[in-house]
């Protein structure tokens, strides 16, 4: 048997979540292409150096997610710091304490583990878009029933 068999043949009893990490400037709230135009815009309008990231490397294994790009789906959305790996939930307030205490302050130790959102905490945006454009479907057409109503009376 091959390892590829093997492996099919193994049910994955925890499966990882498929996860974009954000970066977003928490002066502006708003979110950047990706890290180096993050690292930029802090330069530029909020006269921030931020470190970069470790060069020639990607974002760690997690055994939590698998990491996607911005296009490609997934399920779950992340911040993600511009200067290391460390991600946490999508909070500007979170994101800017580990900024300030890992990148700012030269006495800081300068790292920080990642925080993965509790599952039971989860609000899961997809599931929650859905159903709010179920929601307004089903109220855009009550009021369509009730024109109509109007018309044959
Ligand atoms: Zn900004
Ligand atoms: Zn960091």
């Amino acid at each position: 048997m091959s390892d590829t068999e093997r492996a099919t043949m193994v049910p994955e009893i925890n499966p990882r979540i498929t996860a974009y990490v954000e970066s977003g400037c928490y002066v502006c709230q708003k979110y950047f292409a990706n890290a180096s135009s993050l690292r930029t815009h802090m330069r530029v309008f909020h006269f921030t150096e931020l470190p970069p990231r470790p060069s020639g490397r990607s974002r760690p294994h997690s055994v939590k997610y698998v990491w996607k790009s911005k296009k490609q789906p997934h399920r779950r959305t992340l911040m993600g710091c511009p200067s290391c790996w460390f991600h946490c939930p999508l909070s500007f307030t979170r994101i800017a304490r580990h900024i300030k205490e890992c990148h700012m302050d030269p006495d800081h130790e300068g790292y920080e583990d990642p925080i993965d959102e509790n599952e039971s905490n989860f609000d899961d945006e997809n599931f929650m878009d859905s159903s709010a454009a179920t929601a307004n479907i089903y109220a855009a057409m009550e009021s369509l029933t009730g024109k109509f109503n109007s018309l044959f009376r």
